[in-house]
């Protein structure tokens, strides 16, 4: 009896015979297999389970499973089992887990076989075969069994359908009457490269013509897809190969631009031989990398994953955002040649990333896989060492569909291996700073900029009196970027908050301009023409009449990336280039890296950015890095605000001072006394952490206890809703006690309403996860059926939002 778990709704496992006219051996765990679903013979596709499981109770209708979609297991015994924990863990089926890690192409049905027989090759469909007879059937069999058969991967049609993309930034050139056009351009700008099979189904059949006009006048292009990944093309890198050219060392050193190539620093050289060590021992072992910006963590990594391939061991170096996977993988081609090398992330094509898994799940011998957090659910062979660089970031939890932090996945799978797992950061993760400081992690310092280089000066500009109606840079940083550009050095501007005006103000009846679904004010985009909210990304043609009184008169209020670029153009002197990096600057493909290069190779003397500008990126003559407001996280509600704010500043703090030149910090504050500051200015990562510990200490949150939110939504208009949460309420804190798990709300949640849907949370601490995920459990079951209130639950959130 094979136990499968359905990869699409409705998700759950159930029994199927192995049918007669394929051997037993054609049905394995691990492999994905076609299976009919209900009464109406529907094919879905699963994956076996157990291929000798008890048979189904008394009662139950076995079907017979239709056909196997691979001839050797696609998963291994590991990852099935890795995918029976995060069910556990997170209250799912192995199903839902499936369904939310494997590549689309591989959830579908509709998968085409090839008969090679005599003559030409026959193409069948999969439902073809679940209407033929049993004698149809046989003969099918025995050519699977022969060899004459083979199943076509769904990566060739989804490599044959085209694709959709805006090739330019807005305004675009088209008549505030042609709304479809603008429509359809909005759509696809807040959506990226979207497949044309995907636009039709939003916009029907009609919008064919509509998408040729905008081909024809250059605003969409629509053909196969390309790689969306904003990485260089593989030709023109001095990388390749295994030639260190000097960009590369650059790279390698991540800090310096000077040295012989390749060599490592007594530090970074005692880092590596430690890690070899525990990679090399017979246990599971985890190591923090612990360096500050601008020491030297990638070559450290490369060096062991060369090690670990030199052991016949698989590695994965995964980064926390695409533009540093695409480095980080660059860097990595020194070490490792192209075939054994493989690149993985969410803004590839799903074709692509198809084809990867397949080829990855083939393989026997050891490869290098360098991605983002999704890299982490690849079936590599043999695997051995896990790097994740930056593993403060917030990047690595996954908050929609299945939620996870890559950091505990990435620690099982060493745990099942035995292998080394390498955490790296110049500002670690609070608990996990915590768990190295209790002798649970050991540490390997790098204390020192490669090639000598020092930490910037950082100094605190207090901006409380200041009128931001002229600028949003106080005097003093203002001059000292005048200083810098004139020069001929450079400058970045980190501000979190992207668009032009946080809010539009109407200056004939004082209302603000918000989201009908969220109530959350409009950003006003001035590019694009239009208020945007940035919850939901409902947008509004601007200029137009305020909703409230009509009137036509609105006062932008605060100022965002697009207008601080746009005011630096009166700021500094005559012929200075600004760049701006943020979502809506990097939205087209390749955008990111030719923002990124033109600023490395001088084009322009100032960045301005949100913290995409904070990660990771090397640029020597920047020697100057201002925070344009340095308060905007601190006050969120969320326990670890000071945590992030104070990794968010000394990571921007890292980007000056890089090259030969020393670096200056200023950040703007209105709220210079605040503990955070003091350890920001020396980049005192152990001193913040000392005070910040002592704090969570005393206020139970984690490290030291549990923490998990249970979030619960339903339609604003649904009556009923208030009532059922009052319940949940009363409930959970009943069986909290019962559990010994402390309840406490519930309360609004900050975005208490989100896309037309009220939001509610509820925050459960308590000593052990056992104790909360049942908590949770029951107040599940006590929830009406009918999907209105939604109930999830997020363990150890990192977005309290
Ligand atoms: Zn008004
Ligand atoms: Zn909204």
């Amino acid at each position: 009896m094979l136990s499968v778990a359905l990869l699409s709704p409705p998700y759950v496992t159930l029994h199927y015979a192995a049918p007669s006219w394929l051997p037993v051996f054609a049905w394995q765990p691990g492999m994905r297999v076609a299976v009919p679903l209900g009464k109406a013979g529907g094919l879905r596709v699963g994956v076996v389970l157990d291929a000798d499981a008890p048979a189904a109770p008394e009662g139950v209708e076995v079907k017979e499973a239709l056909w196997p979609l691979e001839r050797m297991p696609l998963l291994t015994p590991d990852y099935l089992e890795m995918v029976r924990q995060l069910a556990v863990r997170h209250l799912a089926s192995p199903g839902d887990v499936l369904g939310s890690l494997l590549p689309a192409g591989l959830r579908t049905s509709r998968v085409r076989l090839r008969l090679f027989g005599e003559g030409k090759p026959r193409t069948l469909q999969l439902k073809d075969v679940g209407r033929m007879g049993e004698a149809e059937r046989r003969v099918l069999g025995e050519a699977w069994t022969g060899g004459q058969l083979e199943m076509l991967d769904a990566a060739f049609d989804a490599d044959a359908s085209e694709v959709c993309v805006v090739t330019k930034d807005p305004p675009w050139p088209v008549r505030p009457s042609a709304k479809r056009q603008i429509e359809l351009l909005e759509y696809l700008w807040e959506k990226g490269a979207v497949p044309r099979s995907v636009v039709t189904g939003a916009f029907g059949a009609s919008c064919a013509a509509v998408l040729g006009t905008l081909a024809e006048r250059g605003l969409v292009a629509v053909g196969p897809p390309q790689a969306v990944c904003a990485c260089a093309p593989e030709d023109d890198d001095a990388g390749a190969g295994g030639e260190s050219g000097p960009a590369c060392v650059a790279e390698l050193a991540d800090g310096n631009g000077h040295g012989g190539g390749y060599v490592l620093t007594p530090a970074q050289r005692g880092a590596a031989d430690e890690f070899a060590a525990a990679l090399d021992a017979p246990h599971p072992e985890t190591r923090l990398l612990y360096g500050i910006t601008g020491s030297g963590k990638t070559a450290v990594y490369l060096e062991l994953a060369a090690h670990t391939l030199r052991q016949g061991r698989s590695v994965m170096l995964l980064a926390p955002e695409v533009a540093l996977a695409c480095k980080l993988h660059r860097a990595a081609r020194t070490v490792c040649g192209g075939q054994d090398i493989f690149l993985f992330h969410g803004y590839q094509s799903p074709g692509e990333r198809e084809r990867t898994f397949r080829a990855i799940a083939a393989r026997t011998e050891p490869c290098l896989v360098v991605g983002t957090r999704s890299a982490l659910f690849l079936p590599v062979p043999a695997l051995g060492t896990i790097v994740l660089d930056e593993e403060h970031d917030a990047s690595f939890k996954q908050d929609e569909g299945m939620v996870y932090q890559a950091k505990e996945v990435a620690h099982f799978r060493m745990q099942q291996v035995r292998g080394l797992l390498v955490l790296g950061s110049a500002t670690p993760d609070v608990k996990t700073f915590h768990a190295a400081r209790s002798g649970h992690i050991p540490v390997a310092r790098l204390s020192d900029r490669v090639g000598g280089g020092t930490l910037p000066d950082v100094e605190l500009v207090d901006i409380k009196g200041l009128s931001t109606a002229e600028s949003l840079l106080a005097p003093q940083s203002l001059q000292a970027l005048r200083e810098v550009v004139e020069r001929g050095e450079q400058a970045v501007i980190l501000l979190n908050r992207r668009g032009y005006a946080p809010l539009m103000y109407c200056l004939d009846c004082g209302a603000v301009a918000r989201c009908p679904q969220c109530e959350i004010g409009l950003t006003y985009h001035k590019g694009r023409e239009r208020l945007v909210c940035h919850y939901c990304g409902h947008s509004v043609p601007y200029p137009a009449p305020c909703e409230a009184c009509r009137g036509l008169h609105f006062l932008p209020m605060g100022e965002g990336t697009e207008k601080l670029e746009e005011s630096l153009a009166h700021l500094l002197p005559p012929g200075s280039r600004v760049l701006r990096l943020d979502r809506d600057s990097t939205r087209r493909p390749g955008r990111m890296e030719a923002i990124l290069d033109s600023f490395a190779r001088g084009e322009a003397q100032v960045l301005v950015g949100t913290q995409m500008l904070s990660k990771g990126h090397h640029f020597p003559e920047v020697t100057l890095a201002i925070v344009a407001d340095g308060d905007l996280g601190l006050n969120l509600p969320d326990y670890r605000a000071a945590e992030r704010t104070f990794q968010l500043l000394v990571q921007a703090s890292g980007r000056a001072g890089r090259g030969e030149k020393p670096g200056r910090v200023f950040i703007q504050t209105r709220d210079p006394a605040h503990y955070c500051w003091q350890f920001v200015r020396a980049a005192d990562y152990e001193g913040f952490f000392d005070e910040e510990i002592r704090r969570r200490e005393r206020r139970r949150y984690p490290p030291f206890v549990k923490l998990a939110l249970v979030r619960a939504s339903f339609p604003a208009d649904w009556d009923k809703g208030m009532a059922y949460v009052e319940q949940l309420t009363a409930l959970a804190r009943e069986r909290g006690r019962a559990h010994g798990v402390m309840v406490l709300g519930h309360t609004p949640s900050p975005l208490a309403l989100l896309r037309g849907r009220k939001r509610f949370q509820w925050a459960l601490k308590g000593p052990e996860w056992p104790g909360i995920r049942a908590v949770f459990h029951e107040m599940r079951a006590a929830a009406p059926r009918g999907g209105q209130l939604r109930l999830g639950l997020d363990i150890d959130p990192v977005n309290m939002l």
